[in-house]
């Protein structure tokens, strides 16, 4: 980093800095958060308020974004570049944010090019070069939601993770290359059991939309390692074991109480 970048990352922190009772409140919100060893989370109160400072906030439909909803949005944005950095996220500057699900029309063309119209329901969305949306309603009840080990905010900003190579191909942008195989090959063999699972009509930890492509299941897999790691380890420790090395964290082992 360079002066003038450590300069204004140093004003950033100690002029924006997110108030105490607000940072209290918004762990007290999000249990998955507050559980974290106390290094993780001046870790994390730092990198939010760097967000905060670099991300642009949008309320749509009438919605007015609060401080309060930023803080809610950063603090669980920045949980999987924890130890990656901010420079994850430097691709875009925009976060929509909706009341709630917004209904997408959709154009679908079959091999005899046909055109098909329907409506999909999102909760949130990424794009390469962004901007980000997400569902208010969804953020909101991440607390509750964590127990299914559903997260959108980490959903979305995976696949920023993953699309920072140009592509959403569940397979982030690792420098390595024997890495990097190492991953493919991982993930490839653990989505093609959970698909199999999926298409025998088994119950699974993992939302079953993690089987519509393997980007998918790399954001899908990942909201269960962030918001119920014991979950994810017990069930899918290949899995688990390929996120800590490449989050590089171990959200179990941060716990402040034994669980
Ligand atoms: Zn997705």
């Amino acid at each position: 980093m360079n002066w003038w970048r450590r300069w204004r990352r140093a004003r950033t922190l100690s002029q924006r800095a997110i108030p105490e009772p607000l940072w209290q409140l918004t762990l007290a919100r999000f249990p998955f958060l507050a559980c974290r060893a106390d290094t993780d989370l001046a870790r994390l109160r730092e990198l939010s308020t760097l967000f905060l400072a670099d991300k642009e906030f949008a309320g749509m439909q009438g919605l007015q974004v609060s401080d309060e909803m930023a803080v809610a949005i950063a603090a669980q944005a920045c949980l999987p570049v924890l130890h990656l950095g901010l420079d994850w996220y430097d691709s875009f500057k925009g976060i929509v944010v909706h009341p709630d699900v917004v209904v997408a029309r959709r154009e679908h063309v079959d091999e005899d090019g046909i055109v098909h119209h329907y409506d999909e329901e999102l909760s949130g969305e990424a794009m390469a070069g962004g901007p980000l949306m997400l569902s208010w309603h969804d953020v909101a009840e991440a607390g509750v939601s964590a127990q299914w080990g559903y997260n959108v905010v980490v959903h979305e900003f995976v696949h920023v993770l993953d699309l920072r190579d140009g592509l959403a191909d569940g397979t982030p942008a690792i420098a390595d290359r024997e890495a990097r195989a190492h991953w493919q090959q991982i993930i490839e063999a653990e989505y093609q059991v959970f698909c199999n699972r999926i298409d025998a009509d088994e119950e699974t930890l993992l939302d079953p939309y993690g089987a519509e492509s393997v980007d998918e299941f790399f954001a899908v897999v990942s909201e269960v390692f962030f918001v119920a790691p014991a979950d994810l380890l017990e069930e899918h420790p290949r899995m688990y074991e390929l996120l800590r090395g490449f989050y590089r964290q171990d959200p179990r082992q941060h716990r402040r109480s034994a669980e």
